[in-house]
Formats: structure tokens, C-alpha cells, sequence
């Protein structure tokens, strides 16, 4: 087959009942864009029979092409198997309950037709989804944004076009704890957002459940923040500083009232300095983890979109082991 264009990305875990409008609909979506494509069907260990249908598709359809997983490896590794696997120009990433409307796939190519090199959806509603869900959906991505040093779009979720020449750049950031949405915001490039409704999902339940949805949280926030590494060490200098400050004024008040400075409030305040002391070493201990972190991470230093000569590729620098070579 040549190669194509578009590679379409979906992960699958247990979506039995969805793969074949998602594969019927992603089909006259993308013989639209009147472009070679292929659809890359990852099974992230399903039990429900969605294998064999991902297997029987992949026989029918030359285009489709099957990444099966051995086990359930999450959703985000799903999607970054997808990305190892792909050879188009763009891929775009989509769930496969039908939630993220294919439609929505033409105006993205539309962008990326333009020049932008990352197009993300933006969700203007969500149907069929809970309170509790859209509550803490919201929350999330708003904590996000304050909490976090890069800036993720507000209501963006993997949905999404990524351009040959930045997918480059994140095949090479092979940390583990994933938060493809950080990442992609982090890698920069030429960045848009398209809007559309989120649909409900069309078969089944969601596979995010309230500790899924935690853990890719933790990620987000330690993937791109120090922020609770940091707050430890502020609040364990303000119970230092306040610890001195109680002392002066009770000094104060027994020299000038002659207030009675007893042991007791003496321990307390040895107890709330000592806290702060201890917090305080807590804190730049973190800091220094934290730097471990980041090198450990082996994130590029920084990406070039353009430079002077292709001879060098200065990402490839500081990535001592690039999985695959293009
Ligand atoms: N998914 C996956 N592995 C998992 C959980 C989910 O590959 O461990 C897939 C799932 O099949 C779907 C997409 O990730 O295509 C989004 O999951 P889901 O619809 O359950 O999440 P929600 O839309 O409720 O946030
Ligand atoms: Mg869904």
C-alpha cells in the first residue's frame, strides 16, 4: 500500500458495539478528504470480542491496520502505540464511541491544509454525559491551566490533528506517566482550535471511571508542574516565619505587660518552628527531585520548526533512544 496521507488513530478498550459505525462513518469521512488514509484500530486489551472485529476489519480493508495490545495498558499508551505505528503525514486521534463526531475530522484537515501543524477540538457541550462527569471535567482542565507551566486549551480533549513534524518531536518523549494533551500543547508549533459538539456516546459506558480519571490528573499536574513540590516549602516557611513572629510579640507583651511567658507556649512554638523547619527541608529536598524528574523525563531541550540545514535534527540529541526512525 502507499503510503498514505492521513493516518486516523483509535484506541479501543471493550467497544464491541461501536467499531462498526465508527468504522463505516471514519470511512465516508475520510474518502471525502480525497486522500489516501489508513485507520489505525488499537485494542487495549478488550475482553468483549472487539479483537476478532478489529482482526475481521483489518482483513476486509487493507487500510485498516491492527495494533493489538497483549493487555489493558490505558488509553494514553494506546494512543501513543497508534502514533509509533502511523506513516502519515497528520494523524488524527479520535475515540472510538463515536463522541468525537468524524465530521469533525474535514475542518481539521481544512486547518492543516492552511498550515497549522496541530489542530485540537474544543468541546462547546457534552451530551449524554453526568453531572458529576462534566463537574469535575471542567474543574479538571481549569486546575489545570492555573496549576501547570504550559497552556493547555481549556476543554480539549485528544481529539485531535497532529502534524508529521511535531508527532517527530512527541514519538521522542517516551515518558511514561502520559499526558498527551500537555505534551502537545508543550511541543508548540503552529497551534488552532476547531469547536464542536461533544456527542453522547453511541454503545456502552465509559471506561474512565473516577480513578482513571485521578490518576491522568496526578499526571497532568506532575508531568508539567513543580507546584507541589513548591507549595510544601512555602508553607513550611510561613510556620517558620510565623513561629518568630508569635515569639516577638509574646516577648514584647512580657516586657511591656508583664505577660507570663510560660513553657507550654514555649513548646508550642519550638514545635511550630521545628514543623516549618522540617517542611522547609521537605520542600528543597522536592526541588531537587523534581530536577531528577525533568532529566529523567529526557524531554528535548528545545525543537526547532525551522533551522538553517535538515542535516542536524537537534532533537535527536538529547533523545538517547528514539524507537523508530522515519
Ligand atoms: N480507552 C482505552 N483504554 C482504556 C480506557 C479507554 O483505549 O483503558 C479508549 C476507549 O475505548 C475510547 C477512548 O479511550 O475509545 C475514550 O474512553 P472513554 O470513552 O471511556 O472515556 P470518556 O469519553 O468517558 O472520557
Ligand atoms: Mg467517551
Amino acid at each position: 500500500m502507499d503510503k498514505p496521507v492521513f493516518s486516523i488513530i483509535a484506541p479501543i478498550y471493550n467497544e464491541l458495539e461501536n467499531l462498526p459505525l465508527l468504522y463505516a462513518r471514519l470511512r465516508e469521512v475520510m474518502d471525502q478528504s480525497g486522500e489516501l488514509w489508513e485507520l489505525i484500530l488499537v485494542d487495549d486489551g478488550s475482553a468483549d470480542g472487539s479483537t476478532e472485529v478489529i482482526r475481521k476489519l483489518g482483513a476486509q480493508d487493507g487500510r485498516v491496520r491492527p495494533v493489538i495490545f497483549s493487555r489493558n495498558f490505558g488509553h494514553q499508551i494506546a494512543v501513543t502505540a497508534g502514533m509509533d505505528y502511523s506513516r502519515g503525514d497528520a494523524v488524527v486521534i479520535i475515540d472510538a464511541d463515536l463522541q468525537d463526531p468524524p465530521e469533525v475530522i474535514l475542518e481539521m484537515i481544512k486547518k492543516w491544509r492552511e498550515g497549522y501543524q496541530i489542530v485540537y477540538a474544543i468541546r462547546t457541550e457534552r451530551e449524554g454525559e453526568s453531572w458529576f462527569k462534566k463537574t469535575t471535567a471542567s474543574m479538571f482542565y481549569r486546575m489545570i491551566d492555573k496549576i501547570t507551566d504550559v497552556k493547555i486549551p481549556l476543554d480539549t480533549g485528544d481529539f485531535r490533528l497532529i502534524d508529521r513534524q511535531a508527532l517527530n518531536v512527541l514519538d521522542r518523549m517516551r515518558e511514561r506517566n502520559r499526558f498527551l494533551r500537555g505534551m502537545g500543547s508543550w511541543v508548540g508549533f503552529k497551534q488552532i482550535g476547531v469547536e464542536y459538539k461533544r456527542a453522547a456516546r453511541h454503545a456502552g459506558t465509559t471506561h474512565y471511571p473516577f480513578k482513571k480519571m485521578l490518576k491522568l490528573a496526578m499526571n497532568a499536574v506532575t508531568g508539567f508542574s513543580a507546584w507541589p513540590l513548591q507549595v510544601i516549602f512555602s508553607i513550611g516557611a510561613a510556620l517558620m516565619g510565623l513561629s518568630v513572629a508569635l515569639l516577638a510579640v509574646f516577648l514584647l507583651l512580657a516586657l511591656v505587660a508583664h505577660f507570663d511567658l510560660t513553657w507550654i507556649l514555649a513548646v508550642w512554638l519550638t514545635v511550630i518552628f521545628l514543623s516549618g523547619l522540617i517542611l522547609c527541608g521537605m520542600g528543597i529536598l522536592g526541588e531537587y527531585i523534581g530536577r531528577i524528574y525533568d532529566e529523567a523525563k529526557g524531554r528535548p531541550l528545545y525543537i526547532v520548526s525551522e533551522g538553517p540545514s535538515d542535516e542536524l535534527d537537534p532533537t535527536r540529541l538529547n533523545q538517547p533512544n528514539p524507537i523508530k526512525e522515519k
